[in-house]
């Protein structure tokens, strides 16, 4: 019949139309602006419309996402801050567009390399974010940051990403990565009773 497939789009068209506010009815007052809403656009069975309203709503993080490099710092007992690089260099060998720069702090005295770093820059326009630098760090003193909010007006000084920039305390990696930390942190308590284990067996022998 004449007119029939026009009357066929007209009735998809209105369907879809009227889709789209059906979640709004049935989560009314609780699609948008609450966690329960965003969970519920962002899966598989949501229907009409999905889009998250950035910047008053953020999808939540995965814990493997990564954006820039941080370094991290842990603190002792005065609360003075404890870089965990030791500037051995291996992160910015390892960086494919080499966008890590890092000055090594001497011993004033001697003259000898201190373990830690006097500078340590990071060109965050260059980065590619490809998580390199914190694979290979043997310290796990660099990590992925999932702060990705870093829009600027001067990118050409403001995206030369510092030490004191770039430093973030062990408990912020915690807070973003607590499964990798988790897994570090039984890693590291592993090592050391295994070291422990060695001494004594030493001291025992000699
Ligand atoms: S961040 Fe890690 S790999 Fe890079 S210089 Fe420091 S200790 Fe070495
Ligand atoms: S994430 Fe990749 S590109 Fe960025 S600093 Fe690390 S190694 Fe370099």
């Amino acid at each position: 019949m004449d007119g029939l497939g026009i009357i066929k789009g007209l009735a998809v068209t209105a369907r879809r139309f009227f889709g789209t506010f059906k979640e709004d009815i049935l989560w009314w007052g609780k699609r948008y602006y609450t966690d329960k809403g965003i969970a519920r656009r962002m899966s598989s069975d949501v229907q009409g419309i999905f889009t998250v309203q950035y910047p008053e709503e953020r999808i939540p993080t995965p814990e493997e996402f990564r954006f820039i490099p941080f370094l991290i710092y842990e603190e002792n007992e005065n609360g003075e801050r404890l870089d965990r690089c030791t500037s051995c260099g291996i992160c910015a060998k390892v960086c494919p567009p080499q966008c890590i720069w890092i000055v090594r702090t001497n011993d004033p005295k001697t003259g000898r390399p201190v373990p830690e770093p006097a500078e340590f820059y990071i060109d965050v326009d260059i980065c590619m974010n490809c998580g390199l630098c914190a694979e290979y760090c043997p310290f796990d003193a660099i990590k992925m940051d999932h702060d990705y909010e870093l829009a600027v007006y001067e990118r050409q000084t403001n995206n030369i990403f510092n030490k004191e920039k770039l430093s973030k305390p062990l408990s912020y990696y915690a807070s973003i990565r607590p499964i990798n930390y988790s897994r570090e942190e039984q890693m590291r308590l592993a090592a050391e009773a295994a070291k422990a284990a060695r001494l004594a067996g030493k001291s025992q022998s000699n």
